[in-house]
């Protein structure tokens, strides 16, 4: 028995169904399959974290209905060609000692994405509008609720035909059956609307066709939001009556907050770093309190910590802790071994899980590029010739190759030219509300730490020192400075500082201040929030078409909330042209006209950042291998820095 975690390690029974553990992993999407069947891809990303010791995984989304296809890479449980794929996952799963139950599925109105670049037609209740998609749907007709209804049962019995141990139907998000139970949504007349029972008949149709479907030891379980965190949403008491009238046909639920329906709750749906951990827990102790099946909870359950404090307090049977098993698939095998320093905590940042998912791409990590990617990268593969390797920075990407090289059995030097590891990690933790960040310095320093790599800090490399060390491999990962672009007029009444200055506290910005944004991404939000909490009236100058365009939107939309609270001015498409005392010059990036910003004491410059890439000149020639990584090759950002170590790292 784990000695820190004497409750999270006990088994704990769903319908007649013995999981070994409290840990799961929560339906969600990875992007991995692409032709609506389980794939190999998906199946190696399951069996690393049921080989890491997860108790429970639930696989994504699958469709039941044709109408149900809201992304381009979604399962489909609307054939029996799902099965074979279904039943080698399932075989898998099982054979690391987890169990696996698969998510039925309709979104309704929640359509993100067409299949073919022409608007689909979505469905849903009646003709209410999805805010966040901007989708008019149509109503659903008897005869479709019908069918979806019947597909629900079809994709259980074809899921269990597989081999799965269970089904989750997908009420949660202001997906289809939430739309239902939704009197803001559901305004129907007939018997599928008006009272609490009629709107909830949709649900209690699609339980009872799953459960003439199956067997009777097949779990049937429900994943539901309490509170969807919308004014037009549903709160915790309505959710609370649906579980409650449901129970009796069900073997869990899984309780879990927000709503794709609106910009303010779908951040919910992945919850970043500003939200604090096991915020869902209150609301599943109080459904324990009126059910006598087993609640499963999520919602940034990031630490083992933290999920025993839910199992030993009673608030939940098991914790979804999906994000802490994408970014180390091991978490749980290392928490019951009582090696919880060995583990790389996620961070809760969602730039390479949901941001790639959103994006169209495989599900990944920033700190674990090795995620999604299982089929490459997922065995170490020991170097067939130990080299020596000499690496130049100890930011994210210099310490990902070092400790990569140094485990697959190279001699590897690291060599930081200041007194810490972590490069610009260092400064993306001091943003507000982002000093979870530095968690991917502590959990890398532990990597290169563990895998025996030599650090030397304070030691500026240069071709010298490279020839004195001669080492077969050097790779340079000596990252990026602020830019500050030769194009624009400064004059000299001007003053002008830049973002890395403001968040190390090295100047004084005044009264007013416009901050100028070339990349649209953490910084320029970070500092005018933190500005324009000590005072400054802050108007933020972006040059692209809203602020925060190239973050994960859950990011940008509550660093925008957050800004919006304390008075932020948002310039969108705003090339900086130039300053003056007391003027900034801008330029509308979409029509060329001019724009002037006045009264301005500080102008900050957020405007990227350029290649330190001297060493690399310096090494041209070397004898031995030279290999350039992160913002050295070319800026951009930890996600790439880290991924670039591993690769530069496998191929030595
Ligand atoms: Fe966690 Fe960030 Fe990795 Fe997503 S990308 S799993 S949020 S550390």
């Amino acid at each position: 028995m784990s000695k820190n975690f004497p409750n999270l390690f006990t088994p704990v029974t769903i319908g007649k169904l013995e999981i070994r553990n409290r840990i799961l992993s929560t339906g969600h999407d990875t992007t991995l399959p692409t032709d609506g069947t389980v794939n190999d891809a998906l199946i190696a990303y399951h069996e690393a974290r049921a080989k890491g010791g997860a108790g429970l995984i639930v696989v994504q989304v699958a469709g039941i209905h044709d109408s149900a296809r809201y992304t381009t890479h979604i399962l489909m449980a609307t054939g029996d060609e799902c099965i074979p794929g279904y039943a080698k996952l399932a075989e898998t799963v099982h054979s690391h000692g987890a169990k696996i139950f698969a998510q039925l599925f309709h979104p309704g109105r929640e359509i993100i994405e067409s299949q073919d670049g022409s608007i689909p037609v979505a469905y849903a209740p009646s003709v209410s509008p999805s805010d966040r998609f901007h989708c008019i749907p149509r109503a659903l007709t008897r005869p479709i609720i019908r069918e979806i209804v019947e597909g629900f049962g079809a994709g259980a019995r074809r899921i269990e035909a597989a081999g799965i141990d269970g089904v989750e139907i997908v009420a949660s998000h202001g997906y289809l059956p939430a739309q239902f139970l939704n009197p803001h949504v559901n305004v129907r007349e007939d018997e599928y609307g008006g009272s609490f029972d009629g709107r909830l008949r949709f649900l209690r149709e699609i339980v009872a066709e799953i459960r003439e479907s199956v067997g009777r030891d097949f779990v049937v379980g429900l994943r539901i939001s309490g509170d969807e965190v919308d004014a037009e949403g549903l709160t915790d008491a309505d959710s609370l009556a649906a579980i409650t009238a449901l129970a009796p046909g069900l073997d869990y639920v899984n309780v879990i907050a927000g709503s794709s329906a609106k910009i303010g709750a779908a951040v919910h749906i992945v919850p970043p770093m500003f939200i604090e951990g096991a915020y869902v827990a209150p609301f599943a102790a109080a459904v324990k309190q009126a059910v006598d099946i087993p609640v499963l909870v999520a919602g940034r359950i990031n630490q083992p910590q933290q999920a025993e404090t839910v199992i030993a307090s009673g608030q939940a049977d098991m914790c979804g802790m999906t994000r802490a098993m994408i970014c180390d698939p091991e978490m749980a095998g290392k928490a019951e071994a009582d090696r919880s320093d060995d583990i790389r905590a996620c961070i809760g940042c969602n730039q390479a899980c949901i941001g790639h998912m959103q994006m169209g791409f495989p599900i990944s990590c920033i700190q674990h590029p090795e995620t999604g990617r299982e089929l490459t990268y997922g065995k170490l593969r020991q170097a067939e010739t130990p080299r020596d390797v000499l690496v130049v920075g100890g930011g994210p990407g210099g310490m990902k190759a070092a400790a990569v090289a140094a485990r697959r059995g190279h001699r590897v030097t690291l060599c930081e030219a200041s007194p810490r590891l972590g490069g610009q990690a260092l400064l993306a933790q001091l943003l507000p509300g982002r000093a979870e960040f530095g968690g991917i310095v502590t959990n890398l320093a532990h990597e290169v730490a563990q895998a025996g790599v030599e650090v030397k800090l304070n030691t500026q490399v240069d071709r010298a020192l490279v020839e004195a060390m001669a080492p077969d491999a050097v790779i340079v990962a000596t990252g990026a400075r602020p830019r500050w672009p030769r194009n624009i007029e400064i004059d000299d009444a001007a003053h002008v500082v830049d973002a890395w200055q403001v968040l190390r506290q090295e100047v004084n910005p005044g009264a007013s201040v416009v901050i100028a944004d070339w990349r649209c991404d953490w910084i320029g939000l970070g500092v005018a929030e933190r500005l324009a909490e000590s005072g400054c009236r802050v108007r933020l100058a972006v040059n692209g078409r809203h602020a925060g365009e190239t973050i994960q939107s859950y990011v940008r939309d509550m660093m925008v909330a957050r800004c919006h609270r304390l008075g932020v001015e948002i310039i969108p498409y705003a090339k900086l042209h130039g300053v003056d005392a007391d003027t900034v010059y801008l330029q509308h990036s979409a029509s060329g006209e001019p724009m002037l910003v006045e009264g301005v004491d500080t102008l900050v410059l957020a405007q990227g950042s350029e290649s330190e890439d001297g060493l690399l000149a310096e090494l041209e020639g070397y004898a031995g291998i030279v290999r350039p990584i992160g913002d050295c090759l070319a800026p951009r950002t930890a996600e790439e820095a880290v991924f670039d170590g591993l690769r530069e790292a496998w191929q030595l």
